[in-house]
């Protein structure tokens, strides 16, 4: 059987249905989550969430003290430096007047490059904000994605944008796509294709070759 990202995408959409991320009430939340969930997991960066969330506007934002701030959102870890690059990205953002209307309108790349020159803020984060506060289509890459292809047989190329650049060269894929394409794999690996899989009962059994790490 011929393996495709077309085909693992339908296959996991099929299974676990629609994900409609990103799982936040504004784009600005959606944008702050994204620095408060580095190198944590998603439960945490949600307790840091709602402690923040009184806060959770740029001009409120913009008035707590770095310190005050950082004291909030110690549950995300790195705490300090994580309220350093939320300033840094405070920042940038005023200078579109925290207008995200405007901000959609520029041009993929060079959005990406904007936020890629953000303090603290890599490609995953810069992505996966393109994607769900941009309405940029864009193929997220973590760990997850990497451990999940790796898996069903895939030698994807190592660096980041090389890996994305094979999954979008190969996928005719609309911003709606890529949006439940990147939730669906979070998805995934954490119900079946987790450290130590379940392969039994995964949407994608027949087609995977079951590398193991
Ligand atoms: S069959 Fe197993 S290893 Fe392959 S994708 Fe499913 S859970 Fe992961």
């Amino acid at each position: 059987m011929e393996i495709s990202y077309q085909r693992i995408y339908s296959r996991l959409f099929k299974y676990y249905g629609p994900q409609k991320w990103w799982p936040a009430d504004t784009s600005f939340e959606m944008m702050i989550g994204a620095i408060l969930v580095q190198n944590t997991s998603w439960h945490n960066a949600e307790k840091a969430l709602a402690n923040i969330k009184p806060y959770l506007a740029p001009e409120l934002m913009e008035k707590l003290a770095t310190g005050e701030m950082a004291e909030m959102i110690r549950p995300s870890g790195f705490f300090n430096v994580k309220a350093k690059r939320i300033n840094a990205f405070l920042k940038w953002f005023k200078t579109y007047h925290c207008d995200i209307g405007v901000i959609k309108q520029i041009d993929r790349q060079r959005l990406r490059n904007e936020l890629l020159n953000i303090n603290g803020v890599g490609r995953e984060t810069a992505d996966v904000m393109l994607l769900y506060a941009f309405d940029k289509p864009i193929f997220v890459v973590d760990n997850y994605a990497r451990r999940i292809f790796y898996r069903i047989g895939f030698n994807m190329p190592k660096t980041y944008d090389a890996f994305r650049n094979e999954v979008e060269g190969t996928m005719a894929g609309d911003l709606e796509l890529f949006n439940e394409f990147h939730a669906l794999l979070v998805e995934h690996a954490k119900s079946h294709c987790k450290k130590t899989p379940i392969c039994e009962g995964c949407p994608l059994l027949e087609m995977c070759h079951q590398r193991l790490d």
